[in-house]
């Protein structure tokens, strides 16, 4: 199969980055509110997720460029810092120094030839729902040429079925392209091959955006579910948690237009799961019906908006996208 080596790299390194991130929410859950508001519980465990995948990714593949939310400066100026992220780098099970930490994450090049061959790595994608002991998802993708091949969507707090929470609590969504999309449950080790749902009536059909208010334009995406017929509440979610829904059939519908008209979406929130989506037999575009374009940065400067869908849904979508905005 194509891209078995970087597969196996990559849930290696996703499956190593969320039992350390699951580890800071245990410490979470035992802090203050007010503890909880200073960033530094998520900034440890982005650091340290990062520092994990980059480590296992640039050792298997040392002419590779990965490409992160992250950079190293904030490590070098803070002893202390540095000194959480490398206990935490360990317990995931890696040797590390703080020195080969720094490395790592420095491989974030910004000298990355985004034409080419990259990988893209959202360490903590959700920081808000993570700190809310919501969805969150680690995230690492490889583009070639523009083009997501592969994608690893680490979920801690997504539970194998929707209607069943309190069953299995955690998976991790992976696809390589021409392959499909799996789903590795975390208890039971079982991989199973995932599909989107295939409701072809609108009116039928389950929606998600953004929990988070100012990330997305709920309002607009309200005209336009309207415009579709549907009337049932939206399944809000934070991180690419919501392309898993789409991928899986807990959602047809993902929608994602930002507030601000100028606002680029970054590569690592949807190189991972966009692909995700494609390879379950659904469809990922902006609101445009373009095609995301991979190439031109970290951020999709040729796009704008994302609508991910069962596919079959995906022409009346935009349809009705055209109808609500002029
Ligand atoms: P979500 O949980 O789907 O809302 O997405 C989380 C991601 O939203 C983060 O990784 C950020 O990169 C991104 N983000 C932050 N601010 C904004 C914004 N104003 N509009 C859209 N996305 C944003
Ligand atoms: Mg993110």
């Amino acid at each position: 199969m194509p891209y078995q080596k970087e597969l196996n790299i990559a849930l290696a390194a996703v499956e190593k980055a969320m039992k350390l991130s699951l580890c800071v929410e245990r410490r979470l859950k035992k802090i203050s509110v007010i503890e909880k508001q200073d960033r530094s519980p998520v900034t440890i465990a982005d650091f340290g997720s990062q520092a994990v995948i980059n480590m296992l990714v640039v050792e298997a593949f040392p002419e590779d460029v990965v490409v992160g939310e992250e950079t190293a400066e904030n490590l070098r100026n803070d002893q202390n810092l540095s000194n959480q992220v490398l206990e935490l780098v360990r317990y995931a099970g890696l040797t590390a120094t703080p020195n080969r930490i720094i490395t790592c994450i420095g491989s974030s090049t910004e000298s990355a030839a985004f034409s080419d061959r990259f990988w893209v790595v959202d360490p903590i994608d959700g920081t808000k729902g993570f700190l809310r002991g919501d969805q969150y998802a680690i995230a690492l993708g490889l583009v070639e040429q523009g083009e997501v091949v592969l994608g690893v969507l680490g979920c801690p707090n997504l539970p194998a079925r929707l209607d069943r929470p309190e069953d299995e609590i955690g998976c991790i969504l992976y696809a390589t392209k021409g392959s499909g999309t799996w789903m590795r449950i975390f208890q039971s080790k079982a991989d199973l091959r995932v599909f989107v749902d295939s409701v072809a009536d609108s009116r039928c059909a389950k929606f998600c955006e953004s929990f988070e208010k100012a990330h997305a334009a709920h309002e607009t995406h309200q005209r336009i579910l309207a415009s579709l017929g549907i009337t049932t509440a939206s399944l809000r979610m934070d991180s690419q948690v919501k392309y898993a829904a789409v991928a899986r059939g807990d959602a047809s519908i993902y929608l994602r237009l930002p507030r601000k008209k100028d606002y680029q979406e970054k590569i690592w929130d949807h190189a991972p799961g966009s692909i995700i989506v494609k390879e379950a037999g659904g469809e990922v575009t902006d609101f445009k019906g373009r095609a995301l374009d991979f190439s031109t940065g970290k951020t999709l400067r040729n796009n704008s908006g994302i609508v991910a869908t069962n596919g079959h849904l995906h022409r009346r979508v935009l349809d009705a996208i055209s109808r609500v905005i002029n």
